[in-house]
């Protein structure tokens, strides 16, 4: 085993547990990655009662949950919800994430967490991590420098959803001024394991899995200082050992869409070590292809209020909807060739640099600029969108009146935001081991894979086709938990 990205063409097979000639360590429970999920394992196991070992390949712990943006998507009447004023429950909140998070959607999944999320809340809370009580206007956006607490941070306004569910806010984000909550997070998370007795161990990458001859997982090899370790596991090993967006095979055998997208969300250790693992011991990996790819055009607010056009010239989804779902409709249906279409009146500095395509004083001269889209066709978009727009009704995509306006105010401008140009397209994993919602790994005819569990990106969590920001973070945190527990509970 090595430290250079493992190839796709094969699981990490199992080593044979009779084969070990000397256990370098052990506890009850070892948990593979110190992200958000095993952090969350390791003090539900040890809240349990048992012996906890975190192995952690880099310096120290954290992993891209310490990089995020401290989001966390719950709901269902959480305390930061009514302190501001909304009215929420987990049957609506179910109804929007099964809509939203599919098709292929974990519906059990999804199903515990709604039922849950106020309780997570309370546990994420209790652990020291703050919210602030207050609530980010819609029309500011949702990724700003501020540090309040809650805002919509998927597509529940936005039709057809609003239609589905009552719309809720549920997206809490950690209380920090600026872009490091997910660290401020997970420092506060990680300060516990110490003085709870969780024993952690960094520096040690781990591969493969050792089980026994009845195929019971028993322990991990791990490499320390280039030497190797066999780490036995009395009662499991869970796996949340993040996602494998760094991982370049295998995205080209999972996940070709998503390859294409250059910006990358993730730490080193996303390299897909960990699901290849579980693979290896016939864990079954499931959604491989599903992905959260935001285009995220939308930091300019006002933006939303243009035309978003393919490569034809023609509107292909309302401009509201959230921008981790635009990302996945760009990518998978219009093969990220997308523009949008702005006025004077909307046009400012992009927040991120964006190519300008074309500038006209009319619809005809600014088709005629961009010289890509099919003769009439753009020209025949923005006179339906300007016709529906006065008249106050998107009939087409339903866009909400909130952000509909003609576009009336001369010159018009093409802004090109297809995937060659804006190379801010990001995306990170949502694919892996295929586990029920308390961590165990099931095998590809549905059997558990005994002594094995695994969460977070490691595993495929809540979400498939649809992504809502906050919501990995609250699936790693509250699927770590699970595992933990379930892990614990194992006595022979
Ligand atoms: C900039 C940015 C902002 C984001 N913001 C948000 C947000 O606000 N909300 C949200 O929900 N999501 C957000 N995400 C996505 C989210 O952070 C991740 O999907 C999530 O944190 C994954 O958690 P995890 O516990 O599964 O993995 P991680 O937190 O990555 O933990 C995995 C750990 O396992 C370790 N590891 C890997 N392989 C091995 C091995 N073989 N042996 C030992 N250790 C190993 C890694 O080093 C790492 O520490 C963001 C991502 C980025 C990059």
């Amino acid at each position: 085993m090595s430290e250079t990205t493992p190839d796709a063409s094969h699981a990490a097979h199992a080593r044979d547990a009779a084969d070990v000639k000397t256990w370098h360590r052990e506890a009850d429970v070892v948990v593979v990655g110190g992200g958000g999920a095993g952090v969350c394992a390791a003090l539900e196991a040890r809240d349990a009662g048992a012996e906890v070992l975190v192995l952690e390949r880099a310096w120290k712990p954290g992993g891209t949950s310490a990089q995020a943006s401290g989001q966390l998507y719950m709901g269902g009447g959480t305390p930061l919800q009514k302190a501001c004023g909304f009215e929420d429950d987990p049957e609506e909140m179910y109804k929007y994430l099964v809509a939203s998070c599919g098709p292929g959607a974990d519906e059990e999944k999804i199903r515990v967490y709604c039922e849950r999320s106020v309780e997570h809340y309370h546990w994420i809370t209790g652990r020291g991590v703050p919210f602030k009580q207050t609530f980010l206007p819609v029309e500011v956006g949702t990724d700003p420098d501020t540090d309040d607490g809650l805002s919509y941070t998927g597509s529940e306004l936005a039709y057809p959803f609003c239609e589905i569910a009552k719309p809720a806010p549920r997206g809490h984000t950690a209380q920090q001024e600026g872009e490091n909550a997910g660290l401020m997070m997970m420092e506060t998370l990680l300060a516990q394991l110490e003085p709870a007795g969780v024993s952690v161990q960094c520096d040690t990458i781990c591969e493969p899995l050792i089980s026994d001859h009845e195929g019971r997982v028993v322990g991990v090899v791990a490499t320390v200082n280039g030497e190797e370790q066999c780490i036995r596991a009395r009662r499991g090993v869970v796996l949340t050992a993040g996602g494998y967006i760094h991982n370049k095979a295998m995205l080209e055998r999972y996940a070709p869409v998503t390859r294409r997208v250059r910006f990358r969300l993730g730490c080193d250790g996303d390299d897909g070590r960990g699901i290849r693992m579980g693979m290896g011991v016939g864990g079954d990996a499931i959604r491989m292809e599903a992905a959260c790819i935001v285009v995220p055009f939308s930091r300019n607010r006002q933006f939303v209020k243009g035309v978003l056009v393919n490569a034809v010239g023609q509107r292909f989804c309302a401009e509201d909807l959230y921008q981790s779902l635009l990302g996945e409709i760009g990518m998978w249906r219009e093969d990220g060739k997308i523009y949008l279409v702005l006025d004077d009146a909307l046009y400012e500095q992009p927040q991120l640099p964006t190519e300008i395509l074309a500038v006209g004083e009319s619809f005809a001269e600014l088709e005629a600029e961009a010289a890509i889209f099919p003769q009439g066709s753009l020209v025949h978009t923005l006179e339906t969108y300007n016709r529906d727009a006065a008249a106050g009704a998107d009939t087409l995509f339903h866009k909400d009146a909130r952000w509909l306006d003609p576009l009336a105010k001369p010159p018009y401008v093409v802004l090109d935001l297809s995937l060659e140009k804006y190379p801010f397209w990001s995306a990170f994993t949502l694919g892996g081991l295929h586990t029920r919602p308390t961590g165990e790994v099931l095998d590809a005819d549905g059997e558990v894979v005994p002594g094995l569990y695994a969460a977070g990106r490691n595993a495929s969590g809540m979400p498939a086709h649809g992504y809502n920001s906050g919501l990995s973070l609250a699936d790693a945190t509250f699927s770590g938990r699970l595992a933990g527990v379930a892990a614990a509970a194992h006595t022979d």
